[in-house]
């Protein structure tokens, strides 16, 4: 049919990579910009500096491909366009999406993330009122925080929350609260609102909110023959993952216990996520859930007809070349 024809038309796996411009603070300390782009040839360098055994300077260029590479000046309106937009009238046709976002802490994750299921819910609503008019379906959002292993609710006073399969590869959390939308205005509420819930410690927001992945979810759902008493079936969804900072992965060896716990449960859900999207690459049967709670929480996104999208995000600066040569080398794996 057509609408088989759109669905698959759209790649399975996407890998894009968003470079931010250097800040004030990279900038005072006199760091360089260390990352050339070519967005014709979707080719990324980074131009590394290392030492030779007598201590003379030299540069080592690592050259990446990815679907698409979008340099400092790219809007996020074009984000969206490159990234979100191609997939929002799939999930009409029984499909569901992830869009991941990847990066060291400071990388623009949060920045890139943040606008994209407001423009997504636009479309939606638009296409609902549309092109699927009188069909009864219905827009809900949630959003929820994995920290430390553990699920909270950031649409209900972090409200703790536990997940159960149902036998059908369908994952249930148990207690989510699932707000239905009609316009987007009351989404940007619900965005807005679910930001102020993320664990934030003494030490700042970011220091915090880098240690845990936060989840939003558009669900499209149609309504019981226009029964409003009857639950809506699920027809598709659109999930948005920002997640912890790739870096925190390495704090396995802090000296603070609580620290190195959070450290280990994110290097674990950073790695299982790699291998189950690369199984999904790959159409193979066994796909890898149980590596961690990101993963299971993920599940019914990555079975059946599933796209994923993976925004990796980098700084330019010297002072990051490590961190952003692990982030283009962990998308590399993934693509
Ligand atoms: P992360 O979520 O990865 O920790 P943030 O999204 O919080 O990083 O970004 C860190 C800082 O850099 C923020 O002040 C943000 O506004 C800024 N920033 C990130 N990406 C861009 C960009 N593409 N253009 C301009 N500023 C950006
Ligand atoms: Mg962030």
């Amino acid at each position: 049919s057509a609408d088989k024809e759109k669905s698959s038309t759209v790649a399975k796996i996407k890998v894009v990579v968003r470079k931010r411009p250097l800040n004030k603070k990279e900038i005072a300390k006199k760091e360089d910009d260390i990352i050339t782009i070519d967005p014709y040839s979707n080719s990324l360098t980074v131009h590394e500096t290392k030492l030779k055994v007598d201590l003379t300077e030299y540069v080592e260029k690592h050259e990446f491909v990815f679907d698409a590479v979008l340099d400092e000046d790219v809007s996020n309106d074009e984000v969206y366009a490159e990234t979100v937009e191609p997939i929002v009238p799939i999930i009409f046709q029984r499909t569901k999406a992830t869009c991941f976002a990847y990066g060291q802490t400071g990388s623009g994750k949060t920045y890139t993330m943040q606008p994209l299921p407001l423009k997504a819910s636009h479309d939606i609503l638009r296409l609902m009122h549309h092109t699927y008019r009188n069909q009864g379906l219905q827009l809900h959002v949630s959003f929820f925080e994995i920290y430390g292993g553990k699920l909270f609710d950031l649409l209900n006073d972090r409200k703790k929350l536990c997940m159960r399969e149902d036998g059908k590869q369908q994952v249930c959390i148990v207690g989510l609260q699932e707000y239905r939308v009609t316009d987007v205005d009351a989404i940007k509420e619900f965005i807005e609102r679910g930001n102020a819930s993320r664990s934030t410690g003494t030490t700042g927001a970011n220091e915090e909110s880098s240690r845990s992945h936060a989840i939003l979810q558009l669900a499209i759902k149609r309504s019981a023959n226009g029964s409003e008493s009857k639950p809506a079936r699920l027809v598709g969804k659109l999930s948005f993952i920002d997640l912890a900072g790739s870096e925190r992965g390495a704090d396995t060896t802090d000296n603070d216990k609580q620290t190195r716990i959070e450290g280990a449960e994110i290097n674990k859900s950073l790695l299982a996520l790699k291998e189950c999207i690369r199984a999904l690459d790959n159409d193979q049967g066994h796909i890898p859930f149980r590596g961690s709670k990101l993963t299971e929480v993920l599940r019914d996104s990555f079975v059946g007809d599933s796209r994923t999208v993976m925004i990796s995000c980098i700084s330019p600066s010297s002072g990051s070349c490590e961190h952003t040569l692990n982030t283009l080398r962990y998308a590399d794996r993934v693509k």
